[in-house]
């Protein structure tokens, strides 16, 4: 299974993605995760995109898609995978499709997650994580310790420097101008396929489940 998960920040990708990862036992690959590695242990990379993704703006496609193709050749990507937060721009996915397309495995199906953009912004503006196991807490819904310690690690939990509210405003900006096209790329492809993302985590992840189990070949 080779899956997209398509959908503008805070709408639950990465969350609903790992849940994904559990069940299928396939990968979950966040390329922001990896840029926040790369950054944290200051590499080339890290250095050349800290202060793109600090203004909320996309990193450059050539430097993405040579770094999701290098990750698609690891062993644990073979039988499947899931990919969170690439691509984001449509040279993005015509790369995409051409690399999988020599390999003659397709992309099987786009779950785009749809959330209004008022709760979005209550979303990420209030989200924390753990430095250290990315494990995610919000102030509101499921505050961090008192101590501010990961209660998985033990490290420290932050803000994510680009979810301050003017950074938010201009990464949904970003996903409206190069990211949204992508819904009709795949529509056109017959892949896609929208969830409206409000509700508990277990139900949006059991309906996208039901969808996978007795939809998608
Ligand atoms: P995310 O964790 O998916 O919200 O990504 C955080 C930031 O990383 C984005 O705002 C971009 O600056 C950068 N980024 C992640 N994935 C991509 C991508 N596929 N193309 C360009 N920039 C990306």
């Amino acid at each position: 299974m080779q899956l997209i998960m398509l959908g503008a920040p805070g709408t639950g990708k990465g969350t609903q993605g790992k849940l994904l990862s559990e069940r299928y036992h396939i990968p979950n690959i966040s390329t922001g995760d990896i840029l926040r590695t790369a950054i944290e242990k200051r590499t080339d990379l890290g250095n050349k995109a800290r202060t793109v993704m600090e203004k909320g703006e996309l990193v450059p496609d050539d430097v993405m898609i040579g770094l999701i193709q290098q990750r698609l050749t690891e062993a644990d990507c073979q039988n499947g995978f899931i990919l969170d937060g690439f691509p984001r721009t449509v040279t993005q996915a015509a790369a995409l499709d051409a690399y999988l397309e020599n390999l003659k495995k397709p992309i099987n199906a786009v779950i785009a997650l749809e959330v209004p953009e008022n709760e979005i912004i209550a979303r990420l503006t209030s989200r924390r994580v753990c430095r250290n196991c990315g494990k995610d807490y919000n102030v509101i819904t499921n505050p961090p310790p008192s101590d501010n310690n990961c209660e998985v690690c033990q490290g420290d939990i932050v803000q994510r420097a680009d979810d301050t509210e003017e950074t938010v405003k201009r990464r949904l900006k970003v996903y409206d101008e190069k990211t949204m096209p992508l819904q009709r790329y795949f529509k056109k492809q017959g892949k896609l396929t929208t969830f409206e993302a409000t509700g508990t985590i277990a139900e949006i992840q059991r309906r996208i489940r039901y969808f996978l189990d007795n939809e998608v070949k």
